[in-house]
């Protein structure tokens, strides 16, 4: 919008029209609907299911639940946005489908950070944390969520520990050229995203 543009005319100023209201189908009108789908969304534990897995933040005002055995992939990123984001060499990411989780207090004390706009406003992609003690709780997607399995109470023999590192064990490494440590684990390592750079070994060379 020009700069000369008489403030009256602002459309964000004028009032908006009531038509747009009785011709919406959207229950909620648009505004906030995000907060009343999954993983916001608080359903009744009959329609959730069976938790498999909880997790929740540094300070425990956020926690959540998933329903499903296992992630349909999980993945270390070593690019540069994760690495300063989490203040650690790399993230550890794990997919579910947003249907498969539940935040207990829905979007209640939830921070977001949408990094390519520098945005706090809720969009997807964004980068969802606790408001706060700040513990990065999930990127989530436009279709599925990535969450950070550090936060998920894995149990404390050393049989559910181990249980759980199989359950949500990577299957690829991805912006391994922007790597800080070399990870000799013989997973598959990618330059840059799955599927779509090249395919370096472990030492970081083009195989
Ligand atoms: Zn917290
Ligand atoms: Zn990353």
């Amino acid at each position: 919008m020009a700069d000369d543009t008489p403030i009256s005319m602002d459309p964000e100023l004028l009032p908006k029209p009531a038509a747009t209201h009785t011709v919406s189908e959207d229950p909620f009108d648009g505004k906030e609907e995000w907060k009343h789908r999954p993983p916001y969304e608080i359903r009744s534990m009959k329609d959730f299911g069976e938790v498999k897995w909880r997790g929740s933040c540094q300070c425990g005002r956020v926690t959540y639940m998933l329903n499903r055995d296992k992630p349909l992939a999980a993945k270390f990123c070593h690019c540069r946005g994760c690495q300063v984001m989490h203040g650690a060499p790399f993230q550890w990411a794990a997919i579910f489908h947003k249907e498969d989780m539940m935040f207990k207090n829905g979007s209640q004390g939830l921070s977001f950070y949408a990094s390519g706009e520098k945005s706090r406003d809720y969009q997807t992609p964004t980068k969802v944390s606790c408001s706060f003690c700040r513990t990065p709780i999930m990127d989530e997607g436009r279709r599925v969520v990535l969450i950070f399995p550090e936060l998920i109470d894995f149990g404390h023999t050393d049989e559910e520990q181990r249980e759980r590192r199989r359950v949500f064990e990577v299957n690829c490494h991805i912006f391994y050229s922007k790597r800080i440590i070399e990870i000799p684990d013989g997973k598959p390592k990618w330059s840059g995203l799955d599927n779509e750079s090249e395919l370096l070994n472990d030492a970081g060379h083009k195989l």
